[in-house]
């Protein structure tokens, strides 16, 4: 049996068990004044319905190599905070052991900008090898771009997750741009 296989025979029990009112889409009357957006790494170790218990219906999730805070990334909110009128409170979650670590050595990393064409510069911007500072980083990042200026943007956190104990470690707390800017 395939990996898929076992998947799809999951996804036949969830069907069977949920309720399909939390998967009808909310109301504007319905949705809460605000909700939460976990941007995090891609690496399977870090999946957030595991290390912070989130279920169906709790929060957004965005993932990307490292969970590293880009113009995609920034686009994304920004539409999410237009398309449903909300605020959007965003928590950064970094971790150790990142494998975009590897994007700190100048041989992998040359040979690899060589082959994708990608800039070497942006490429070694990318590695997580210090998630504390790396996190910080990007909530500031966050916090000061263009697109999320506006009053989409509510608070943003930036956490480490330490695959050594399975604890997230909280290293920004959640901050309103609103109060950031003061
Ligand atoms: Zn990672």
């Amino acid at each position: 049996m395939s990996q898929l296989t076992e998947l799809l025979h999951r996804n036949r029990e969830f069907a069977a068990a949920v309720d399909p009112a939390r998967l009808a889409m909310s109301s504007r009357e319905q949705l809460p004044e605000r909700i939460l957006v976990v941007l995090t790494c891609l690496d399977p170790r870090v999946e957030p319905a595991g290390f912070l218990g989130l279920r169906t219906g709790e929060a957004g999730v965005l993932r990307n190599a490292g969970g590293r805070v880009d113009d995609r990334v920034a686009e994304d909110i920004a539409y999410l905070a237009a398309r449903f009128g909300l605020r959007i409170d965003v928590a950064v979650v970094h971790h150790t052991q990142c494998g975009t670590g590897m994007l700190s050595e100048p041989a992998f990393r040359h040979d690899f900008a060589d082959r994708t064409g990608l800039s070497d510069r942006e490429l070694a911007a990318r590695a997580v090898t210090d998630p504390t500072e790396t996190v910080r980083m990007d909530v500031a990042k966050l916090l000061g771009h263009p697109l999320l200026s506006a009053d989409g943007l509510g608070s943003v956190s930036g956490h480490v997750l330490r695959l050594e104990t399975g604890l997230v470690e909280t290293v920004v707390n959640a901050a309103d741009p609103a109060r950031s800017a003061i």
